[in-house]
């Protein structure tokens, strides 16, 4: 699949074509198509692993005209415009959302999500998020926090913490770049840990699917990574991402395509995570998406105070319900100033009883200790009425430290597991598996 261009009275007046692989003609434009145009046609009409590549197609920029032949963005329009112009244009506003385009030239990071057996790397699709989640703690990360200079000129933003949700900068070229860093490297050099099993996760510090823009990077970056045989997890809050069900099938068991569900209790969620989809929605993406083979996976987290084992029951049912599936757990943690909003978010919306557990949560550690280890030991029981599904929980370094002796050795022995997940051909060497690792019922933190 490519793009042709001719030109009419001048160099710049040009008419393009979109050939398939067989260089027959799928769509004609006399005018420059926009980047929404390119990317719909190279969903609907390509392979499922095919992709446009925009870097030296005869494409314009629409400010300048200069040929796009390295860095590009585009306008809230979709005109495709050259890197000069996209870093002097100003930010636009868009139902309360500043949108700009990201300057970064990072393309692929190491992670530390090993630790939670979830990737090696990351790719972000955008800088902000449109959820702008309560809890957060993306905005605390140097991510954000050492690129305040960055925010400010791009997005007019003066507390990048504060004002998260509000933000979002995107990445419109990643797909280009990525293609061009496989190209040089290695796939088999990059790091490849015990617990992370050199897996690239889309994406830990945006939601990859919040809207068409990051579904259409989102898609191309997909497709590069499965074209070089790379384990890809999605993340997404947003039932969009079902929509790329011909491509995740393609990728075979080389992929786990998941959402975060901490709770059914619709109100409760969006008072915290205000700008995503409900629980319901997301578990209907993954319902649509497992009925089609894809393996999928739940992150149920964080979870809040006042959850019981009535509630936990309903929401493994629902996820049981989902076939084959792994579900990572984690209790809220009160750490950070993303707590405070997440305890004035809650009071606001009228969960008086939650707002005061959080405060009491917030006020003392070993109150919080205690809520964390009850919740892990209750999660972990009532999966076991559930034949054969796991739990993969994640206690939290300073859980661990303050407890000791048989407790603190079966936490640590949980962190360290690897996540239940194939990824095919990168099956989790020996670790204690989750539900073996029993935390029974009122033993002492000893
Ligand atoms: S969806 Fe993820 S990245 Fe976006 S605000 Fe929520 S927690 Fe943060
Ligand atoms: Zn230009």
């Amino acid at each position: 699949m490519k793009i042709t261009w001719d030109s009419g009275d001048s160099w710049f007046d040009r008419s393009y074509a979109v050939e398939n692989s067989d260089g027959e003609n799928i769509r004609e434009f006399q005018d420059q198509p926009t980047l929404d145009e390119l990317r719909k046609i190279e969903r609907q009409h390509g392979e499922a692993t095919e992709r446009l590549d925009l870097w030296q197609s005869g494409l314009l920029c629409t400010s300048c005209n200069t040929e796009i032949n390295d860095r590009f963005a585009a306008t809230t329009k979709g005109d495709l415009c050259c890197w000069d112009c996209a870093m002097d244009r100003e930010s636009t506003d868009q139902q309360g959302i500043t949108i700009n385009t990201d300057p970064t030239k990072s393309v692929m990071s190491e992670s530390q999500l090993h630790k939670k057996s979830l990737c090696d790397h990351v790719i972000n699709v955008a800088t902000g998020c449109r959820h702008g989640c309560e809890f957060c703690y993306v905005p605390t990360t140097p991510a954000i926090d050492n690129r305040k200079e960055m925010l400010a000129e791009q997005a007019n933003i003066d507390d990048p913490q504060a004002d998260w949700g509000k933000y979002l900068l995107y990445r419109d070229d990643l797909p280009e770049r990525l293609a061009r860093v496989l190209k040089k490297r290695d796939p088999e050099a990059r790091k490849q840990t015990r617990r992370g099993r050199g897996i690239v996760m889309l994406s830990s510090g945006t939601d990859c699917y919040q809207d068409r823009r990051t579904a259409q990077i989102s898609r191309g970056v997909i497709i590069e990574l499965i074209k070089h045989g790379i384990p890809v997890r999605v993340l997404t809050r947003s039932p969009a991402v079902a929509r790329d069900v011909d491509l995740f099938q393609k990728a075979g068991e080389r992929i786990a395509v998941g959402s975060s569900i901490p709770s059914f209790e619709a109100p409760l969620v969006r008072a915290i995570e205000p700008g995503a989809p409900s629980p319901m929605t997301r578990w209907g993406a993954l319902d649509d998406l497992q009925q089609e083979g894809i393996p999928v996976y739940v992150s149920m987290s964080p979870t809040y105070p006042l959850m019981d084992e009535d509630d936990f029951h309903e929401l493994l049912s629902y996820f049981r319900a989902l076939g084959e599936i792994v579900v990572f757990h984690e209790p809220i943690n009160p750490r950070g100033s993303n707590f405070q909003q997440c305890l004035e978010a809650v009071e606001k919306a009228g969960y008086d009883d939650v707002a005061t557990e959080f405060r009491k949560m917030r006020d003392n550690h070993q109150y919080w200790v205690e809520y964390a280890i009850e919740q892990i030991r209750t999660v972990q029981r009532v999966a076991t009425r559930f034949d054969g599904l796991e739990v993969h929980s994640w206690p939290d370094n300073q859980l661990i430290r303050t407890t000791s002796g048989q407790l603190r050795s079966r936490l640590r022995d949980m962190q360290q597991a690897v996540s239940p997940e194939s990824f095919s051909g990168h099956t989790p060497e020996k670790s204690p598996a989750q539900s073996a690792i029993e935390l029974k019922t009122g033993s002492t933190y000893d």
